[in-house]
């Protein structure tokens, strides 16, 4: 069934060269790029923080930023690893970061202003409007109904490619018989004895061996092979990245719900195992659950290319390249099944590339097909579902969302398309901005 609105005019709310759709990994990223080189640039974000899923959603450390050799993710990412970890008093880690959120969001809030960026946060974007192949404007939804902002060029950094999709942009999702990883809802428990707990794993009494072995003995809480764990996110507190709420499809609100409902009630199930089973655990608390559930894929936005789980194994390099990446091939199951639960490690296992290696991200990837001013970066780039669950970690993130940054910049500067950017000032400026670029 469908309801027709009468036509109306919107107020624009704001007008910038550079319009940047969702503030996460790589939506910071873009902005803050496209800013640095003095274009006037838009952010804007549904929640009151940025950061997308590594704040609001708390996944809880950074992936692997390098080839065990190089810095991959060496621009932003790099300087935002930095100074989040000299603010936490530790020493940075390229390598698996486990992080502070509040300290994240913070340090997130002065990067954008400081570069420029004129920032809306608590906006919802709910359309854009097309004409003649360009992106004409975004609408937003919020306290004063709909709005809109008008803009030259747009990046879709939401995430789930909405702008790109009300564009009608061509997308893909899931797999061969449309299934989805399943999403987490991420969570942090408090009042944990640290000491305690790596004096037990020392002996294997670390929460993952003895989850997996209470599921071979038929006594484990649910049924879940895959248990990626508790990490330690501060002195007596955890950042958690535990369970799956499997069957829910994260562009569909109704399914989204059950989702949240559901998570909520996984980690009270996982505290009641730590208390009980987990050396250091005795004591801990639930004390958040994540505003943003994590979902790990919805829509691939097809770009003028895709790149595909072939590149990622050739090791491929391209003369448009804006970066290179290493992290391996992490699909997550659709389904309780445990042969499907095993596979994800072994085939993480598996794909993992050796130092020094890694593959190319061409900057045609980002170009999102058939539009003059539309740029996607980030979750949604286009990439076959094996390179997705490569580069969605927020390293990867970061890295595709520069470049869009710069790209978008560079099409305004050149009064192009977004496709016809030189692509070797791209690469120079992402050099000069301090980006890993071979
Ligand atoms: C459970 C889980 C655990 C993970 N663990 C890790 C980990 O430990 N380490 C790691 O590096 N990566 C991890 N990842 C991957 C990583 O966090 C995400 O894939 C990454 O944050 C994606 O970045 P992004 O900028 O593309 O999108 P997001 O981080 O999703 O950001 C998109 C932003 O757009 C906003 N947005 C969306 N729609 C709209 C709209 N209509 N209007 C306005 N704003 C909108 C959202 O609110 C959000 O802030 C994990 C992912 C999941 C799901």
């Amino acid at each position: 069934m469908t309801i027709s609105m009468a036509a109306r005019n919107l107020d624009v709310i704001a007008d910038g060269e550079v319009v940047v759709c969702g503030g996460g990994p790589a939506g910071i990223a873009a902005a803050v790029a496209a800013a640095r080189i003095g274009r006037s640039v838009i952010l804007v974000e549904q929640t009151g923080c940025l950061g997308g899923l590594g704040t609001a959603g708390m996944v809880p450390v950074f992936c692997p930023a390098t080839d065990g050799e190089r810095v991959l993710a060496a621009g932003i990412c790099q300087e935002v690893m930095d100074e989040l970890a000299r603010r936490m008093g530790v020493e940075v880690s390229y390598n698996w970061f486990p992080f502070d959120y509040e300290i994240l969001k913070a340090l997130y809030d002065e990067i954008v202003l400081d570069a420029g960026v004129r920032l809306f946060l608590v906006t919802t974007l709910a359309d854009a409007i097309v004409e003649d192949g360009r992106v004409r404007a975004v609408v937003t939804a919020n306290r004063a109904g709909l709005q809109a902002i008008t803009g030259t060029v747009f990046i879709d950094a939401t995430g789930d490619g909405n702008v790109s999709a009300w564009a009608d942009a061509e997308w893909e999702l899931g797999g061969d018989h449309g299934e989805l990883m399943g999403p987490t809802l991420c969570s942090t428990f408090s009042n944990v004895d640290w000491d305690r707990y790596h004096a037990a794993a020392k002996a294997s009494q670390d929460a993952r061996s003895i989850w997996l072995r209470m599921m071979d003995e038929g006594k484990a809480p649910l049924p879940e092979y895959h248990f990626v764990g508790a990490f330690r996110a501060g002195p007596t507190r955890t950042g958690n990245n535990l369970g799956h709420t499997y069957g829910v499809n994260g562009i569909d609100e109704e399914s989204l719900t059950r989702g949240y409902v559901e998570g909520r009630k996984l980690a009270r199930v996982y505290l009641d195992f730590y208390r009980e089973h987990v050396p250091g655990f005795e004591n801990a608390e639930l004390s958040a659950t994540a505003a943003l559930l994590g979902v790990r894929e919805t829509r691939r936005i097809v770009g003028e290319y895709v790149l595909t789980g072939e590149d990622y194994r050739s090791r491929a390099t391209f003369e448009d390249e804006i970066g290179r990446f290493a992290y391996p091939v992490d699909i997550h199951s659709a389904t309780t099944d445990p042969a499907a639960q095993k596979h994800v490690e072994e085939e993480l296992r598996a794909t993992r590339l050796g130092k020094g290696e890694s593959y190319g991200i061409p900057y045609r990837s980002l170009v999102v097909k058939g539009f003059a001013n539309l740029l996607v970066a980030g979750r949604c780039m286009s990439a076959d579902r094996q390179v997705q669950s490569s580069i969605r970690v927020m390293p990867g993130c970061f890295i595709t969302g520069q470049a869009a940054g710069v790209g978008a910049a560079l099409a305004i500067e050149g009064r192009c398309a977004v496709r016809d950017v030189n692509v070797a000032k791209v690469r120079e400026v992402l050099r000069y901005q301090g980006q890993y670029v071979p």
